[in-house]
């Protein structure tokens, strides 16, 4: 899959579903994957934007980063990847960054966009969580640019599986969850055993350990192996009360 960069390319990118926002390549591999992955085995069209490329890990070049990303997403089952290639590590909420965003989502047209959530150790995680709320916002302003039509997402969900919440939505990954650990794994220069800089970032043993870990105690919570977490800013609603999950008992 060829990263789509926004300011280089002139093909229209697909219309899709669902869209995850991130700051990093290799976020959603260890977040909202498998809900990709689920949503894209029920038959939707699925995409990515990560805000930045990596420019300032310690492992790796850009490039590297890039490449890998879009093996990944082979692995998650993608229609789409996009990169805004905005600075890594000092991520700034900038009218600029959000326009550009913005027409990213008028021309992708999500129904669903799935965020970080909205409090986070890292800065660019917060810092992505906002400004792309600010932009899903923007890109349904009639009035924004002459060249796009307005579109607002219908759905706004938060991916929390780094921060410690009570989660509003579990989605069972029993079934997606190796496949979501391929893609993670398709990040070599950042996961991949190395002596450079290995005490910074966990090897694919711990990595693996941390993400089962994680997973298992989400799927818990609704009775199943493995489970990715959300938040939500409304209360959920459902039609037949009688079908409401987990089992209390
Ligand atoms: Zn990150």
């Amino acid at each position: 899959m060829k990263i789509r960069n926004p300011f280089e390319d002139i093909e229209e990118p697909p219309q899709i579903d669902a869209l995850a926002i991130a700051a990093h390549p290799d976020d959603v591999e260890q977040t909202c994957g498998g809900t990709l992955i689920r949503l894209a085995e029920m038959g939707y069209k699925t995409g990515v934007i990560d805000l930045t490329a990596g420019d300032m890990g310690s492992r790796g070049t850009h490039e590297d980063r890039l490449a890998e990303s879009a093996n990944a997403a082979g692995h998650l089952m993608l229609t789409f990847r996009g990169n805004m290639r905005f600075p890594d590590a000092r991520l700034e909420n900038t009218l600029a960054g959000k326009l550009s965003l913005a027409g990213e989502i008028r021309r992708l047209r999500p129904r669903l966009v799935i965020l970080p959530y909205w409090e986070a150790r890292h800065p660019d995680h917060y810092r992505c969580s906002e400004i792309a709320y600010e932009a899903c916002f923007m890109a349904g302003l009639r009035k924004l640019d002459h060249y796009t039509e307005p579109h607002r997402p219908r759905k706004v969900i938060y991916s929390s599986s780094y921060a410690n919440i009570n989660p509003a939505i579990v989605v069972d990954v029993t079934r997606q969850f190796e496949r979501r650990m391929e893609s993670l794994l398709a990040y070599k220069s950042q996961y991949g055993a190395s002596a450079n800089g290995s005490d910074l970032f966990p090897e694919e043993k711990e990595i693996r350990e941390r993400l089962e870990m994680t997973a298992r105690f989400y799927g818990n919570l609704i009775g199943v192996k493995y489970g990715e977490p959300y938040a939500v800013k409304e209360p959920v609603a459902i039609d037949d009360v009688m079908d409401l999950g987990p089992k209390s008992f």
